[in-house]
């Protein structure tokens, strides 16, 4: 990759460019993907056709999409995106749900719910839709 604030080139994806220090994914000067120049503004890539990277998330696509499909009723890949606030209400609603399913099937009432909503978490994850807690898409598997 490059370097989106100096241009230069990076091997990996490093969390600090060693050029200038910088986290090479939140400049806006430079493709990430063949280095040419970008602006702010630029959303594709007129040289390489990539998508300008400053809204792509350095989380595991695959991670959000596992987390998702198989804790997701606990909100567990929402934590792992840093949304601890949604995370947690999917987390009580899990807990008040299965603790009062007993009673006449009330939990039903919270489970459904929660269980429509880790599904669309997941199918968002899968096709590259989820966003972390800073609104970069989750596009890296
Ligand atoms: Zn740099
Ligand atoms: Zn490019």
């Amino acid at each position: 990759m490059f370097c989106r604030n100096c241009g230069k080139e990076l091997t990996g994806s490093p969390e600090i460019c060693l050029n200038c220090g910088a986290k090479p994914m939140n400049g806006t000067s430079f493709c990430h993907s063949c280095g040419a120049p970008t602006t702010p503004l630029t959303e594709i890539c007129i040289k390489c056709g990539a998508k300008a990277a400053g809204d792509i998330s350095p989380k595991s696509r695959l991670a959000t999409t596992l987390l998702a499909f198989f804790l997701g009723n606990f909100g567990a890949h929402r934590f792992y995106l840093g949304k601890n606030g949604t995370a947690v209400v999917m987390l009580l609603l899990s807990i008040a749900g299965w603790s009062t399913i007993w009673v006449f099937g009330i939990g039903l009432v919270f489970l459904i719910p929660v269980g429509i909503w880790a599904f669309v978490d997941f199918i968002f994850a899968v096709i590259g839709r989820m966003k972390d807690k800073e609104g970069k898409v989750i596009l890296k598997w």
